[in-house]
């Protein structure tokens, strides 16, 4: 048997036929264009999905059920998606609508960070463990907590939100309206605040940075690399700011395995290509300050593997 997994992100619709062993076996796209509203949205799911199943000589029979992730809340037991962030879905019964385009077949919906941490603890680096956190670090900064295979997300389905703890009490400002979340910091619009706040700094002082060279001295041409490539050419304020940024990160990531000490903690998003860049100052900082001690067995922090693929996947397993 086979799966069909959604992943439904406001620029693109990513679509993809998923087999027994967790492996996408035909993919395809579409814009999402979420101006023309949710039905047309809807429509252009089943048209995709019908034409994914045509290319590979699949009929629905050989579907066992859909799943779909949506950037937002989205209700299991109902499989109504109640708020989606940059998509006008507001109380839509999703499940509904997509089973009756698709035969009746079950969907199942879920939001996106959640269906990626349980991509990840099924196929990926989570397997076969029983507790396991999943962070991305974009955009936004997502979380997913898997316990046993299933996703933890609170009796009214938006818990997990990993990101919105305050890390800094009245620190920098967060889209969802609180001050000093750990996603203003730590994700990689948050990396690139604070490289700006510091390419500013050092013109007010004076100091040289190789960044304005990097940036042409247009502060809006500054991105999360920006700093990381400065560090690795030597400049002082690119490694100030990593290091403030590996700051962040590290309490974040402290105060979630004080809470939960997972089996495994993976970290998912662009910024991890930096690699040992990254992950060696990182993991030095952690290991200093959680409250685990010598002997103890200790949460493995990893790079996640199942990269961009972890929407569609995290949607198809949504069934298990
Ligand atoms: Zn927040």
């Amino acid at each position: 048997m086979y799966y069909i997994g959604v992943d439904l992100g406001g620029t693109n619709i990513a679509i993809g036929i998923v087999d027994e062993k967790y492996k996408i076996i035909r993919k395809g796209s579409v814009p999402t264009r979420p101006e023309r509203g949710v039905d047309a949205i809807l429509d252009d799911m089943a048209a995709l999905s019908y034409r994914l199943l045509g290319e590979t000589g699949l009929t629905l029979d050989d579907i066992s059920w859909i799943g779909v992730a949506a950037p937002g809340t989205a209700n299991r037991d109902t499989g109504v998606l109640e708020y989606a962030n940059n998509i006008p879905f507001l109380n839509y019964p999703l499940s509904e609508r997509m089973s009756s385009l698709m035969g009746g077949k079950t969907v199942y919906i879920e939001n996106d960070a959640n269906a990626a941490a349980k991509a990840e603890a099924i196929a990926g680096v989570g397997a076969g463990y029983p507790y396991f956190i999943m962070i991305t670090l974009g955009t936004g900064l997502g979380g997913g907590i898997i316990i046993n295979g299933q996703v933890y997300s609170g009796f009214n389905f938006a818990g997990g939100e990993l990101g919105h703890m305050v890390i800094e009490e009245g620190g920098r400002p967060c889209t969802c309206g609180r001050h000093g979340c750990w996603e203003a910091y730590s994700s990689a619009t948050g990396l690139s605040k604070i490289t700006t706040d510091h390419i500013v700094k050092a013109r007010e002082e004076g100091t040289p940075t190789i960044m304005e060279d990097m940036i042409g001295g247009d502060l809006s041409r500054v991105s999360a690399r920006t700093a990381f490539t400065a560090m690795k050419n030597g400049d002082r304020v690119g490694q100030e700011v990593v290091d403030e940024y590996i700051k962040y990160l590290a309490s974040g990531i402290v105060n979630i395995i004080n809470i939960f000490q997972p089996n495994v903690l993976a970290i998912g998003g662009g910024i991890c290509n930096e690699g040992d860049y990254l992950l060696k100052p990182l993991f030095d900082r952690i290991w200093k300050e959680t409250y685990t001690k010598e002997g103890t067995p200790r949460t493995e922090v990893t790079i996640a593997k199942l990269g961009n693929d972890a929407g569609i996947i995290g949607a198809a397993v949504l069934g298990l």
